[in-house]
């Protein structure tokens, strides 16, 4: 069924942050981190991005081969800053000087994506993601399992409540099955592809962008008005 679709304006832009804000997936760069299990853990990444496996099978399995420690989740924030996609912060930062609530909805590790929500002008209130908990010797001890973005259909209910209490119409970016899920619940969804173009989600998207710079998702989010208020033309 095609994936409905409305043109811009938007009053609330929402951004995946692995492979689209980030050239990286945060819970690869753990496994790197901790030297063990990568290729397992980027097969049942892969699988639930791509919609062969649902997320909630591979979600805490991912976590508990991995089982990251404080610093290490803290060392991700500080790649997730260093890898983001040109120009995301320049978009980010027009999208809220025209006046836009701007989001990020996440399935990776809370802490983390908020260090990336933080270089990109965003405070807590706007990113959504797992928080996971650690003992006092910042060992692992566990992820917050009641999250909805720790399981598939997580993001569209976590999007959907985004948008009931959001201004105007809500456009989503994302390059994942969880984000393309989410795609009844706006009025824009764009398949980002400028990292990892998977092709399911491609196929099922109206509207696309497989350049892997930020300024080329500008015309897909704003009107011609707002590109020449924003100076993006
Ligand atoms: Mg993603």
């Amino acid at each position: 069924m095609p994936v409905p679709d409305a043109p811009p304006p938007y009053g609330t832009v929402v951004f995946d942050c692995d492979s689209t804000l980030s050239t990286i997936e945060g819970i690869e760069e753990l496994a790197r981190l901790a030297g063990r299990h990568e290729a397992e853990l980027a097969t049942l990444t892969d699988q639930a991005m791509n919609g062969i496996v649902p997320l909630e099978e591979v979600y805490g399995r991912r976590l508990e081969l991995i089982r990251p420690t404080r610093a290490e989740v803290e060392a991700v924030g500080e790649r997730y800053v260093a890898t983001q996609l040109p120009n995301a912060g320049r978009l980010i930062a027009s999208l809220r000087e025209l006046g836009k609530r701007v989001a990020i909805v996440s399935g990776g590790v809370l802490s983390a994506v908020l260090r990336l929500g933080e270089a990109l002008g965003l405070g807590p209130e706007d990113v959504f993601a797992v928080e996971l908990s650690f003992a006092p010797d910042g060992s692992y001890a566990g992820f917050d399992e009641a999250s909805p973005l720790a399981r598939a259909g997580g993001k569209v209910e976590v999007v959907r409540a985004l948008a009931a209490t959001s201004p105007g119409a809500v456009a989503l970016v994302g390059d994942g099955a969880t984000d393309l899920e989410a795609a009844g619940e706006v009025a824009r969804f764009v398949a980002f592809g400028g990292v990892e173009r998977r092709g399911l989600v491609f196929a099922e998207a109206a509207v696309t962008c497989a350049a892997p710079d930020f300024l080329a998702l500008a015309p897909l989010l704003l009107t011609p008005a707002e590109l020449d208020d924003a100076g993006l033309v």
